[in-house]
């Protein structure tokens, strides 16, 4: 089988835009191609510009898929602009190899590093986020995954027990275990999602401290606490609609008294309506994370 190569170079922040547009027409997968290991600060700042390469089979459905996919590019250009996508035909061996050549490990914060899980390099003394990034976000390259990371090693204490809103790859959720979480309960309301995290989960052998189960907030307050005990820590990374939403739904009663809540996913502008909620909700705020545009909310249950 040929595979046809679809190739950009551009910043982290819209590497991931356009990722999860081609993963959805690539089905030779999507990867996003970071030197961070190599040269980053010790941080773990990004290091701009990131390469997305995605991967569609030469097969009878090439010239509709490659159309559809000009189309989705087409309208995300109308957002923002682009640059000309790169095309290459490349046999079978040429695929494997470029597929795993250009995912490279991400250091993130002072203590993490994500791994996709074929990787040989050394992890020294970091702890291993091993994942297979089968699905485009949740790589640890999108500004709010790694607010979310970084402010997770700085607010989490080992034991406590945490709650995943919207888990994605299962990448804050692993993270989470890795820094010493008793036990993490992991929500996606897309079932596709919780195999892949399940998948991840179970890669770095950490099954017996998270639970990954498609659902909301709505199936956790129905579970009560029984199944889904109070967190001591809750992460959502997701829209800031639908943060704003669940905060009005409930969030809060998921979360023990005293605990923390690190929000991601919002935007500069999103931030004041989002406190105005939080507020009448007795949330305090605890501190606000900035990269790029993002913001994360650290939050306070009171
Ligand atoms: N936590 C990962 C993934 C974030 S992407 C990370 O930080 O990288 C956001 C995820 O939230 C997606 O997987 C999406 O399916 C899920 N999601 C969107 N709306 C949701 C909702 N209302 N409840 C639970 N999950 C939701």
């Amino acid at each position: 089988m040929k595979w046809l190569e679809v190739s950009f170079t551009v910043d982290g922040e819209l590497a991931e835009a356009i990722a999860d547009l081609l993963a959805r027409f690539a089905s030779g997968g999507v990867a996003l191609e970071s030197n961070q290991i190599e040269d980053d600060d010790a941080e773990g700042h990004p290091i701009s510009p990131v390469g997305v390469r995605a991967y569609l089979p030469v097969d009878e459905h090439l010239q509709a898929q490659q159309q559809r996919l000009e189309e989705g590019l087409w309208h995300l250009g109308q957002i923002q602009s682009l640059p000309e996508p790169c095309y290459r035909l490349l046999p079978e061996e040429d695929w494997k190899h470029a597929w795993k050549e250009h995912h490279h490990p991400v250091r993130v914060g002072r203590r993490l590093l994500i791994l996709p899980t074929w990787s040989q390099a050394p992890v020294g003394d970091r702890l291993p986020v091993i994942l297979n990034p089968d699905m485009a976000f949740g790589t640890g390259t999108h500004p709010t995954t790694r607010l979310c990371l970084t402010a997770l090693e700085d607010y989490l204490r080992p034991g406590q027990r945490v709650i995943d809103l919207g888990c994605g790859s299962g990448i804050l959720s692993i993270a989470a275990a890795r820094l010493g979480a008793s036990q993490v309960y992991a929500w996606d309301i897309d079932p596709q999602a919780v195999q892949v995290a399940r998948r991840n989960v179970s890669r770095n052998e950490l099954s017996e401290i998270i639970q990954v189960k498609v659902g909301s907030l709505l199936e956790i307050l129905a579970e009560g606490k029984q199944f889904t005990p109070t967190a001591d820590l809750l992460l959502a990374n997701i829209l800031a609609s639908t943060l704003e939403e669940m905060i009005s739904t409930g969030l809060t009663r998921v979360v023990a008294v005293g605990g923390i809540l690190i929000l991601s996913g919002i935007l500069d502008q999103q931030v004041k309506p989002l406190l105005a909620t939080s507020d009448v909700h007795d949330l305090q705020l605890v501190e606000t994370r900035v990269e790029d545009d993002w913001r994360a909310l650290v939050l306070k249950n009171q």
